[in-house]
């Protein structure tokens, strides 16, 4: 991997001025509905955010983790308050995030206020990378480097489940993770039996408990896995408790991967300084940005520490170009329908666009059936 992060001024700015922000909201049928240890979800909630320019480019982004058909509509509420704070200001992402923060800090940039400040701040570099006519991961200073790719398999079920992975084995998936944290720990084990007979040993198999256990019950879970030979195991308890996840880590023989759930870069920080996780899986949404996901990557340089990605994998796998240490790709294909040119695994790895920007183009057609209306 190279290691161009640090090496360019992420201050990029642009004399375009931001003209307007389109906002979306989609609800996206899964085939196979989303079954995790925080329950069963049929399908994916999703805003989409178009940031237009007198430039004559438009920044596209979009959040996906709203699970819930009642997140849309203030998440889009709150991307749209954002937005009318930016019209007629500069292309520049730095200043762009920093005014919203300025703006929203007796608010508190959490939770969903965090999420839309960070769509806004990805839509902005988009923009950005499409006028200088350079791919996301060149404007940050990299290059069109390949990362490794999984698939993370929706279903429980291990026949289900076991097939999935043997057609993301055909399709070229580099590895495949699977949700765990049933009640019954040897629904787990049975799950994990079936997926490891199909891929075969040595195949890169993940595994998630979505913060499912407490951390005693974490220390004899992770115990029992010890033979299953898996990549990482994430979020075996609450996301936040990185002193539980410390003590996890520590009795573990399978590393432990967190940072799916850290908010903001104060998260990074508490969470590496007490090695809470052998690995990271920063979400670029969560952390608040482009920005903020590669300075969280950088502090996990520093602390010696693999860096992966959660979700978001075609502005991710800009990112993991960028990153020191990088590992791994995201991605689920669920939700592939709703670009035109979806993120493609190839023997085992996923490319960045050539195109200027991110590379995000929207499946009108598809979007136009999932559409929800909202004023
Ligand atoms: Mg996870």
């Amino acid at each position: 991997m190279n290691h161009p992060q640090g090496e360019r001024d992420l201050g990029e700015v642009s004399q375009a001025r931001i003209t307007g922000v389109d906002i979306r909201m989609i609800n996206v049928p899964l085939g196979q509905p989303l079954e995790t240890a925080a329950g069963v979800f049929p399908a994916l909630p999703m805003v989409l955010v178009d940031l237009e320019t007198d430039a004559g480019v438009t920044g596209c982004a979009y959040f996906s983790a709203c699970f819930l058909p009642m997140m849309l509509k203030p998440i889009a509420l709150l991307i749209d308050g954002l937005s009318e704070m930016i019209i007629g200001d500069r292309l520049a992402p730095a200043e762009i995030d920093q005014k919203l923060r300025r703006n929203m800090r007796l608010v508190g940039a959490k939770g969903p206020v965090a999420s839309a400040m960070a769509v806004i701040e990805i839509a902005t570099w988009d923009a950005l990378a499409k006028h200088r006519q350079l791919p996301l991961c060149e404007l940050l200073g990299g290059a069109r480097q390949k990362t490794p790719i999984y698939q993370t398999i929706v279903s429980m079920d291990p026949q289900t489940a076991a097939e999935k992975a043997i057609e993301s084995i055909e399709v070229g998936y580099g590895g495949v993770k699977c949700k765990l944290g049933q009640a019954d720990p040897q629904a787990d084990i049975a799950l994990l039996t079936a997926v490891r007979a199909a891929c075969g040993d040595g195949y890169p198999i993940m595994g998630d408990f979505n913060q499912a256990l407490s951390v005693d019950e974490a220390e004899q879970r992770m115990e029992s896995l010890d033979e299953l030979n898996l990549t990482w195991v994430e979020e075996p308890t609450l996301a936040d408790d990185f002193e539980g996840h410390a003590r996890i880590t520590e009795a573990a023989r399978t590393p432990v991967s967190i940072g799916e759930n850290w908010q903001g870069i104060a998260d990074a920080q508490r969470s590496l300084s007490i090695s809470a996780s052998d690995l990271v899986m920063p979400d670029v949404i969560r952390m608040g940005g482009i920005t903020a996901w590669l300075e969280a990557a950088h502090l996990a340089d520093e602390a010696g520490v693999g860096v992966s990605s959660h979700g978001y994998s075609e502005i991710c796998v800009h990112l993991l170009a960028v990153a020191a240490r990088s590992q791994w790709l995201e991605h689920v294909d669920v939700l592939d329908e709703i670009f035109l040119d979806p993120i493609k695994p190839t023997n085992g790895v996923a490319l960045p666009s050539p195109k200027p920007g991110v590379g995000i183009s929207w499946n009108e057609d598809a979007i136009r059936r999932f559409l929800v209306k909202w004023r």
